[in-house]
């Protein structure tokens, strides 16, 4: 999920390596690392370290300098954006197989490492860090048989998850073995030196001529250029591309702003935080760091949320999954009261807190309060590593990739995802019949293309957020799973547009509210096509007997609601509990649309930060 640089070629290596590094800061890092090839000592050397490249660039100046400037024209670096293993020193990569021969850069996820770790480790491996990766490197070194091509191959046909990785040996030291899957990998072609890294911004200093690597491709990369095999070692060649975009282009991947791409890497953020844990024949999730057992689960009374902002929307989202699919009792708390006011913890009380960051300052007060009163604490997070994250002897982490726009998105569907899979293995232990826990992860695996469907509505929210932009006040309705996303739905066109925006569950309406509605208020109504929908539509009715326009989200093909909006934008079908993903990507992308129709400052929205690490 993080960053790859390597390079081979003429220059001293680490220069390439540490400034490509730096190019890719933007992408958020925990820790970094590089390892070289000396030609002097014929070995490989590493040196890493925990936070910015800043603290690597002087660990490596003291320990390992390139006294010629020759030493190292082959090498790997890595900036780190823990998965598996908090951010330290020794789960920083690149990491080294045993014999200290071979050295491994990856980005992504090995889901099956639990099983590859207990071989290696019962044939002799010693692992040296709690990482994922650490077993591609020994597995890499168990393969070897004299060329390093073959054994990157056949170590990854035994691997499940997804990859992009670089990999060098004492053995070649004029090599880079690179393959990806599911993450990405780039090949700079210059003359006389290639580098390979995870994202062009690192390669086009040296040169314009890149070529992508696709899917189980793996690329045999010297100074002169490359040889691109599949797996299974078959010959395939792949297209040089000529890039002439800018690197502030390419940090954001081509679009305009970090937020838009945050909101279109949702499909991805999804696919990677349900990975390996959805059990399709059980009809159950697997959360490893839940650390609970079937008995300690049904033996829970009640659920106390704590949360703030988005994170707290989420939350509300998850009290209907635990009320629905668990049978379980809970309540939903902004963390900040939950801190101060005198809160009842009975015994067997769950306290799920849940921050993006992990830092958030009333966040972490709640789940210590949480812990002084007793209650079982699980962290939901997404910054590995994080306080919360450390302080919780038990969470579950999003894995939706660094998040860097202030208005937080891909975290919110992340979130929805791990509450579901929590409240699914909760209600298998209770009541959750196995044929209905296998019906909500069918549904769940479809979360990936359902929100892809929702991105493909962005031409209509282009277009309906242009026709509202000049809006003073607008509001956000929804009733059920719909009204914490129109809370959430809201509170992100509030953040971004600095329109005033109202969430009100669609029946609450009438009692206050509606006093404000006029032809110039727009009133954003989420009405898929699910229980309550009628009650909604009544709720839409009411709005338009004001005078004010109504959008409506509303399930593809439902043309009941058409007669009730002014305008609609339409969301997948899918079942109760996956549509507020859908819904919430469709009001990401309209208060997108909105803003930036404002001309406002879309990824540092004034007075805001990333994350509220003050009371
Ligand atoms: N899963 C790996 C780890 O936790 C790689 C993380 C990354 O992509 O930066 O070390």
């Amino acid at each position: 999920m993080c960053g790859i640089v390597g390079y081979v070629g003429q220059r001293n290596a680490t220069g390439v390596i540490v400034s490509g590094l730096q190019r890719l800061e933007y992408r958020g890092y925990d820790s970094a690392g590089v390892a070289l090839y000396s030609s002097h000592r014929k070995a490989l050397v590493r040196v890493r370290s925990v936070g910015k490249i800043a603290a690597l660039v002087s660990r490596i100046e003291k320990d390992v300098p390139d006294q010629d400037g020759l030493d190292y024209t082959l090498g790997i670096g890595h900036t780190r954006w823990a998965t598996h293993g908090a951010p330290t020193e020794a789960n920083a990569h690149p990491h080294f197989s045993r014999s200290g021969e071979f050295a491994v850069a990856h980005n992504g996820i090995i889901e099956n490492y639990v099983a590859l770790k207990e071989r290696l480790v019962q044939k002799g491996y010693v692992f040296t860090s709690e990482t994922d990766t650490e077993v591609l490197a020994h597995l890499i070194e168990e393969c070897y048989e004299g060329d390093l091509h073959r054994a990157v191959a056949a170590a990854l046909e035994q691997v499940e998850g997804t990859y992009g990785i670089a990999v060098i040996s004492s053995r070649h030291p004029g090599l880079i073995v690179a393959a990806r899957k599911g993450s990405p990998i780039a090949i700079g072609v210059g003359s006389g030196e290639t580098i390979v890294a995870s994202d062009i911004s690192a390669i086009i200093n040296y040169t314009k001529k890149v070529v992508f690597l696709n899917d189980e491709d793996i690329a045999t990369i010297t100074a002169e250029g490359l040889d691109i095999s599949s797996l299974k070692n078959v010959p395939v060649s792949r297209e040089l591309t000529h890039i002439d975009w800018s690197l502030g282009q390419i940090e954001k991947g081509g679009f305009e702003h970090f937020m838009l791409k945050e909101i279109h890497e949702q499909p991805q953020a999804l696919a990677n935080a349900i990975r390996g844990r959805l059990l399709e024949k059980d009809g159950t999730t697997h959360l490893g760091g839940i650390r609970m057992t079937s008995a300690e689960i049904a033996r829970i009374r009640h659920i106390t949320i704590a949360a703030c902002g988005t994170s707290y929307y989420a939350g509300m989202v998850g009290k209907y999954f635990f009320e629905d699919l668990a049978g379980l009792s809970t309540d939903i708390e902004q963390a900040a009261e939950f801190r101060y006011r005198n809160p009842i913890i009975e015994r067997d009380t769950l306290l799920l807190a849940i921050s993006q960051s992990g830092e958030t300052a009333d966040t972490i007060e709640a789940v210590r309060e949480g812990m002084r009163k007793g209650a079982t604490v699980l962290g939901i997070c997404n910054v590995v590593g994080s306080t919360i994250a450390r302080e919780t002897e038990r969470g579950v982490y999003l894995h939706a990739g660094p998040e860097i726009g202030v208005a937080s998105t891909k975290a919110f569907s992340a979130q929805v995802a791990v509450l579901a899979m929590l409240a699914i293995v909760f209600g298998r232990a209770r009541r959750l019949s196995g044929s209905t826990g296998r019906d909500l992860v069918r549904e769940l695996l479809r979360a990936p293309e359902v929100a892809a469907a929702a991105l493909e509505q962005e031409p209509a929210i282009k277009v309906i957020a242009e026709k509202y932009a000049r809006a003073e006040h607008m509001f956000f309705l929804g009733r059920g799973y719909m009204y914490p996303v129109a809370l959430e739905g809201a509170l992100k066109l509030k953040e971004i547009s600095y329109i005033h925006a109202e969430g009100y569950h669609a029946a609450e309406l009438k009692h206050g509210p509606i006093a404000l509605l006029d032809e110039h208020v727009p009133v954003v109504v989420a009405v898929p096509d699910l229980h309550g929908k009628s009650k909604t539509i009544s709720n839409m009715q009411e709005c338009r007997a004001r005078s004010s326009p109504v959008i409506a989200i509303a399930t593809a093909g439902d043309d009941e609601v058409n007669r009730y909006s002014n305008d609609v934008i339409r969301v997948p079908r899918c079942l109760d509990f996956l549509t507020p993903i859908p819904v919430v990507i469709v009001e990401q992308l309209l208060a997108y649309h909105i803003a930036k129709c404002r001309g406002c400052p879309i990824d540092q929205p004034r007075n805001l930060a990333k994350s509220v690490t003050v009371e």
